[in-house]
């Protein structure tokens, strides 16, 4: 069982060096293929052996090779970030469809928290590819679609399985959309300031979470989001006055909770529909 952590934890160090590369540069519409990494300060390329995840941060001392311009520890943090995303989501579901697709959505996640943090950025490019990806694997891995299954139950129309679930997808990109792009123009029109806060990268975001996991987890996504968010900006507003006009990064925290909905957001629904006293 070890053996097969340490194989998952090599390659999710390997795809959060890609996933490095990504939030650096789709921000600014740069290809991700090409040029080859290169350091910012003296423009070197950055040697193979020096592009090791992990290691080569070490063994360089955080440094460039070439004019010992500092390495940014954010590299081999999400490096090492996206591993134990990796890790977790094979934790929970095991090797199977399940894990490829909620793999993939965590990466996915963690470029868009990223460049939402630093760039204040959530790309088309990434979001458009996650909402396709989302969509197709929703024949493949279910959807939750109890709510879509009760609505049309009441008219009398029951569907094939991996219909269903891509109308749960369909649905959940909806809601999540949706409700987003209703905040957006309800802010908006009113002329508040907020309106630069919910930009339409949210809406894109919450299009993509909800083709990955349909209703019930996408609502759960933004409650959870919306919740951390909102206590973590009160507290540090009332701590520092520097966080007063500080743009909190709203797609950030929708991207961490979405996240945990994905991995273990059904067991809380559950746990909360149990205690309401709500079947399911
Ligand atoms: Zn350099």
């Amino acid at each position: 069982m070890i053996f097969f952590y340490v194989v998952i934890g090599l390659f999710g160090l390997v795809f959060g060096s890609f996933l490095n590369v990504c939030i650096a540069r789709l921000p600014r519409g740069e290809s991700i293929v090409l040029p080859r990494s290169h350091c910012p300060r003296c423009n070197h390329a950055i040697r193979w052996y020096d592009n090791i995840p992990l290691i080569s941060y070490l063994i360089l001392g955080a440094k460039c090779r070439d004019c010992r311009a500092p390495i940014s520890p954010i590299y081999p943090f999400i490096e090492a970030l996206t591993a134990v995303i990796v890790c977790l989501t094979f934790y929970v579901y095991g090797l199977g469809p399940e894990f490829v697709k909620f793999a993939l959505f965590g990466m996915l996640l963690i470029v868009l928290i990223f460049t939402d943090l630093f760039h204040r950025r959530i790309p088309h490019a990434v979001t458009i590819f996650g909402i396709s990806l989302g969509l197709i694997l929703s024949i493949f891995v279910p959807v939750d679609d109890q709510p879509l299954a009760w609505v049309l139950r009441h008219w009398y129309v029951y569907l094939d399985a991996s219909l269903a679930s891509f109308l749960g997808a369909v649905a959940g990109a909806a809601v999540g959309g949706g409700l987003f792009y209703a905040v957006g123009e309800i802010f908006y029109h009113a002329g508040g300031k907020q309106k630069e806060y919910l930009g339409f990268g949210d809406v894109m975001l919450m299009l993509m979470v909800g083709t990955f996991l349909g209703v019930p987890l996408t609502l759960e996504t933004i409650l959870l989001g919306s919740l951390a968010g909102s206590i973590l900006a009160v507290t540090m507003t009332v701590l520092s006055r520097r966080f007063r006009t500080y743009a909190w990064p709203y797609g950030t925290f929708l991207g961490i909770a979405a996240i945990y909905a994905g991995l273990n957001g059904d067991r809380l629904l559950n746990w909360y529909l149990h205690f309401s006293g709500m079947a399911r």
